[in-house]
Formats: structure tokens, sequence, C-alpha cells
């Protein structure tokens, strides 16, 4: 039988923040949904709103919050490069301060708070496919470092909480997911590409587009971080949550571009400094602890479906 519980997810308004608050919806919760609108929009849980059970608080997560909850999932923060490029301090305090106000409440409460951490941990990565395992290779000082470190330093406030002061955490290492809601002008390249498709406009290849990015749809990440909330207390992870199918930025061009049937051109510019040039989840932890958990969307389907969502907004 399923226990109503009273859920909080900071960035709760953004891309994945707001699947996931329509899931726990679904699931009979109630939902705190607390944003600062810097990234995500109103718009993402406009249809939410008439629900009764789902409440939406205008706040900065690195600012003291403190609300009656029984689960916390901390997805506050800006993911796309250009976003957390544009205010490098305000996304460390959004990693830092945010983790930290969110570990002391669910200390305070002794409830259990899930991390959405990123595989960026593991930098511009030396080994293919990345395990847990792995310390990662990350530029300190580098365009990056904010989100990288941030996140980094998130993990270690989760791990320390847990230790020291025994709450009962997990963290979730998700890797590029892509789907419905994503802002159509926040930079990144399912985005991008989607929409310079849509318009028949240059489809802009940063490099020679031979890096490579794991792909997953956001119904699997939220399908994911529901199985990841439910594990057992000991298990704090960080688990990887990603899809273990690789493909180059140029294969995902033409993949793009032939399911738009558009007339776009492959255009290839200077790749940004810093840009890993491999990304590919180990996911063998993440079937053996979420129930036999692996990403179900095929590309092609999800892709359609992120396609559809933005010919709806043009
Ligand atoms: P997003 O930018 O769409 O969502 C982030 C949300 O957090 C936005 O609604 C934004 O307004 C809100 N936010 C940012 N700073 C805040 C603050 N200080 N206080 C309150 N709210 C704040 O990005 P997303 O793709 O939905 O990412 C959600 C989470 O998942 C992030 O923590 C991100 O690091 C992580 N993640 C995402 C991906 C991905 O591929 N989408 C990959 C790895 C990790
Ligand atoms: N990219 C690209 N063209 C774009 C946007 C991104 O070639 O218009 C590349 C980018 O250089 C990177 C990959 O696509 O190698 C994924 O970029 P994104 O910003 O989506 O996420 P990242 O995984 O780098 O955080």
């Amino acid at each position: 039988m399923l226990i109503m519980k009273r859920v909080l997810v900071t960035g709760g308004a953004g891309f994945l923040g707001s699947h996931l608050c329509e899931r726990l919806l679904d699931q009979g919760h109630k939902v705190l949904c607390l944003d600062d609108f810097s990234t995500g929009s109103r718009r993402n849980v406009q249809h939410l709103l008439r629900n009764p059970s789902f409440e939406l608080i205008e706040h900065d997560v690195a600012s003291p919050f403190f609300a009656e909850v029984d689960e916390i999932y901390n997805l506050a923060c800006p993911a796309s490069p250009r976003h957390y490029q544009h205010a490098p301090i305000k996304t460390v305090k959004t990693s830092v301060l945010g983790a930290i106000n969110m570990l002391d409440m669910a200390k305070r409460l002794g409830i259990r708070l899930l991390h959405a951490s990123t595989s960026e941990v593991y930098g511009d990565p030396a080994l293919t496919p990345q395990p847990e395992t792995y310390w990662g290779n990350v530029n300190p000082i580098g365009p990056r470092a904010c989100y990288d470190e941030g996140k980094r330093c998130a993990e270690t406030l989760c791990v320390n909480y847990h230790q020291q002061d025994g709450v009962r955490v997990k963290v979730a290492r998700i890797f590029n997911t892509y789907g419905p809601r994503m802002a159509p002008d926040d930079g990144r390249v399912v985005a991008n590409f989607v929409m310079q498709a849509l318009h028949n406009r240059d489809i802009t290849i940063f490099g020679d587009g031979s890096q490579t990015r794991s792909f997953m749809h956001c119904s699997d990440l939220v399908e994911g971080l529901l199985r990841l909330m439910d594990t057992s207390d000991d298990f704090v992870g960080p688990v990887n949550l990603g899809n273990a199918e690789e493909i180059s930025i140029l294969r995902l061009a033409e993949l793009i571009v032939a399911l738009t049937g558009s007339r776009s051109r492959l255009v290839f510019e200077p790749r940004p400094k810093d840009d890993p040039a491999q990304r590919c989840p180990h996911i063998a932890l993440a079937r053996r602890v979420l129930g036999g958990w692996a990403p179900q969307v095929p590309i092609e389907r999800g892709l359609m479906d992120t396609i559809d969502y933005f010919r709806q907004l043009l």
C-alpha cells in the first residue's frame, strides 16, 4: 500500500524537476515545489497549479528554508553550460549552500534526501565507461569548474552528513538527459540541434563532432530517481543514472536532421574549452540496486517526443 507523503522538490519548475513533480503527484503524493525561476519557468508547472496537492514556492535554495516534509529531492541548480557559466558564483552557492540548507533540513526532520549530482564530477574522463569508483579529471579553475566543483563539494557534504550525523542521503550521478520542457534557448546540444533543425538553420557542431555523450530520456531518469529514493537507508551511492549507449555529437546531429526532415546544413565551430571528449556511464550498480533499472526509451523515440514538444512551442 502506498503511503502518501509530502515531498519537497527543489528546482521543481525546471526541465527534470517538473517531470518528477508530475510523477510524484500521479503516485498520490503532495508536492512542494521550490524554485527561483532562474533557469526554469512557471510554464513548466502551469498545468500542475490547479492540483490541490501541488504547491509552488519562489525561493533561492541557497537561503535558509524550512518546511514540514517527508522527503527531499534536491535538484535546484542550473545544468546547461551556458546558464552556469553566465552566473558562476551563484552556481557554486546554489550547489554548496543549497546542499547545506537541504541537508540541515533533512537532519532536523530525520527524513531522506536525494541529491541530483552529475556525470560532470568525472570531468573530462580518462577512462570509459565511467564507473562510480572513478575519481574524475576536473580542472578546478576552468569554465566548467563552478558546476563541476560545486557538485563535487555537494557530494562530499552528502557523504559527510550521512557519516557524521546519520542523515539518510542518496546521491544520483545523472548523465545527459533530454526531453520535453528543456528550455529551447538553454544551449544544451539536444535543444540547440532540434531548434536549429526545425528552423532549417545551420546545425552548430562544436569541434569535429567526434566527442561523445550518452543521452537518456527524462522518463527513464525519473523512474531511476524514484527507485533510488526507495532504496534501504544504508545505501547512499553515488550511483550513475544514464544511458549506456554512447553516441558522437556528429551522429546526433545527423539523426536529428533525419528525424525532423530538416534542410539544415551541418557547420563546424570551435570546441569550447575543457569540453569533455567522452562520456558514458557504467550502470551495473544502478541495475543491481534499483531492481534491474535501465533506460527503456530508444533515442529515436525519445528524440521524436522532444521534437514534437519543440514543434508545439513554435
Ligand atoms: P534546469 O535548469 O531545467 O532546472 C534547474 C531548476 O533549478 C530550474 O527550475 C531553476 O530555476 C532552479 N534553480 C536554479 N538555481 C536555483 C536556486 N538557487 N534556488 C532555487 N531554484 C534554483 O536543469 P535540469 O536539466 O532540469 O537539471 C536539474 C538537476 O539535474 C540539476 O541539479 C542538474 O545539475 C542535474 N543534472 C541534469 C542533467 C541533465 O542532463 N538534464 C545532467 C546531470 C545533472
Ligand atoms: N554541442 C555542440 N553544439 C551545440 C551545443 C553543444 O556541438 O550547439 C556539443 C558540446 O560541445 C558538447 C556536447 O555537445 O561536446 C554536449 O553539450 P551540452 O552543452 O549539451 O552538455 P555537456 O554534456 O557538455 O554538459
